[in-house]
């Protein structure tokens, strides 16, 4: 059953999920300020952590960018309050996989941890280019180039573009 880690300072709202998500079968691991959820999270490897942005001292911000830093691949809901949409872009930037608007019921709760769960477990998509020094390599069109000049990778015609 995957693990669940929360991250939230508010010990009612902490108890809530804790309950909620204890009821729909998941381990609950539970941290009261970042400092104590990034140490979790290094320690525990959850799969999923629920993450509140609005923390005293280290910001849920701060702490998704040192769990990415500190190469945790643990999927990351950052929960916000409603009116926060630009922090909303900004956690996903830092390496979010997706964000809850508070208040929020139960019920999207397990939705969004079931949908990121989905999520993670497909396979990583290849990247379209892959580069290395002067050279770029178009994946879907078998093309390698190196600044102008390309080369077919598999019928070997060569040109420039
Ligand atoms: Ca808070």
């Amino acid at each position: 059953m995957s693990r669940v880690l929360l991250i939230e300072d508010e010990p009612e709202m902490l108890m809530i999920l804790r309950d909620n998500l204890e009821c729909e079968g998941y381990q609950v691991l539970l941290a009261e300020s970042g400092e104590l959820g990034l140490a979790t999270a290094l320690r525990e490897r959850p799969e999923v952590i629920l993450l509140d942005l609005m923390l005293p001292r280290m910001s849920g911000y701060e702490v998704c960018r040192k769990l990415r830093a500190a190469g945790i691949r643990s999927l990351i809901i950052m929960v916000t309050a409603r009116n926060q949409e630009l922090d909303r872009v900004a956690g996903l930037e830092l390496g979010a996989d997706d964000y809850l608007a508070k208040p929020f019921s139960p019920k999207i709760l397990f939705s969004r941890i079931k949908a990121v769960l989905r999520r993670g477990r497909e396979p990583q998509k290849l990247a379209k280019t892959l580069s290395f020094g002067d050279f770029t390599l178009e994946v879907d069109r078998y093309l390698l180039r190196k600044r102008d000049k390309y080369k077919c990778v598999t019928c070997e015609a060569t040109g420039i573009s």
